[in-house]
């Protein structure tokens, strides 16, 4: 019932995005012959009456391949294997330097993004290639390594702790009050003191995961992981594991940046991904070199989870591939970018790609290849 009613509300949220032009290319308005108008209108009618009535599941009519594919709005060009890059930050302040982004770059690195087309998603989501971003629009990941103070610091205001507005945190929320489609989500790489101030360090930390943040490993005391062996290798990431888990419970940190982007010896990539310390498991869906080029999509056959590509947001010492390099191919159609079909439970891809699709990631989703 849940499942086919969601369907539903999808379709035909699909359907009003589409007749208010909510779609980025506002100069290509959607297309849809009468009929299928028609028959969101009904489905409106039908979902009306399941809230009156509270009818059982078996009533409900299933949407099917053909309905939802025709929700899907091919005028945008959805190109799920596209791709999807994951910026790489460290400091967020007053001074630009090579790890330090300025507030007011990253302010415009942001105004860049949402005014072009990009919304964020979290790297969890992608790592499980569950990605819902709007249709026509590209998703990105944000990713803090380090855990400075400047990520997240709290100044004192009139007697009281508060946010830093010039703080990463403080222009992300600025940002996510500003435009709320943005979707706003980042997730930040900490080590054993997360953002200084360790007497807030709980509050932080909770705070974050309530507000929609994902907390990452960056292991215990940065060292090269090519230099480790297996049982180094757990101590690295099982003891911050084990400190993030007295802070919050609840919270499983499956994330990882390697320091210096340095990847274990091939034999001991399975330590990294799973491991133990002091009687605490750890699992890693996700772990992230340093350089030097957008991710390939989630569904990619190129994908390695166990060593993805970042680009570095800056415009220092970039070697022409830093983040505006890739926003201006992707804006001259010189590389192809990730654009959403708007149902998380379809993956849709031109026909061109479809050799590289990764069944095993799609599972159980619905797949539409076109021409
Ligand atoms: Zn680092």
């Amino acid at each position: 019932m849940k499942k086919a009613f969601v369907i539903i509300v999808l379709l035909l949220s699909l359907l009003l995005a589409g007749c208010r032009g909510a779609a980025p290319s506002a100069e290509t308005p959607l297309d849809k012959p009468e009929d299928t108008v028609a028959a969101g209108e009904q489905e409106e009618e039908t979902i009306r009456e399941t809230e009156e009535e509270n009818k059982p599941a078996e009533e409900e009519k299933e949407p099917t391949e053909e309905d939802i594919k025709a929700s899907i709005d091919l005028t945008l060009y959805p190109n799920e294997l596209g791709e999807i890059m994951i910026l790489m930050y460290h400091g967020i302040g007053r001074e630009e330097s090579t790890w330090q982004r300025s507030s007011d770059n990253f302010r415009k690195d942001l105004e860049y993004m949402y005014q072009n087309g990009y919304r964020m998603i979290s790297l969890n989501d992608y790592a499980r290639g569950e990605i819902s971003t709007d249709p026509g629009y590209t998703p990105i990941i944000l990713t803090f390594d380090d855990g400075r103070q400047n990520n997240f610091n709290l100044i004192e205001k009139n007697g009281e702790m508060v946010l830093d507005p010039d703080c990463a945190v403080g222009i992300l929320e600025e940002f996510k009050e500003k435009y709320p489609d943005f979707n706003v989500t980042a997730s930040f790489f900490l080590g054993t003191n997360p953002f200084g101030q360790a007497e807030y360090a709980e509050e932080k930390l909770n705070w974050l995961v309530e507000n929609g943040y994902d907390i990452g490993n960056h292991t215990y005391s940065h060292k090269k992981m090519e230099e480790l062996n297996s049982e180094e290798i757990q101590i690295e990431i099982g003891s911050v594991n084990n400190i993030i888990k007295e802070y919050l419970p609840d919270y499983a940190v499956e994330t990882l940046a390697l320091p210096h982007g340095s990847n274990p010896k091939e034999e001991f990539t399975e330590y990294m991904l799973e491991g133990e310390y002091q009687g605490e498991r750890y699992s890693i869906i996700a772990s992230l070199d340093v350089g030097w080029r957008p991710a390939y999509s989630p569904f990619d056959i190129l994908t390695d989870f166990s060593s993805l590509y970042r680009v570095r947001a800056s415009e220092i010492n970039v070697d022409n591939c830093g983040m505006y390099d890739y926003f201006k191919l992707y804006e001259e159609n010189k590389r192809e970018r990730f654009i959403s079909d708007g149902n998380p439970d379809v993956v849709t891809i031109p026909k061109r790609h479809e050799e590289y699709l990764n069944m095993d990631m799609v599972g159980d989703k619905l797949v539409y290849i076109y021409e």
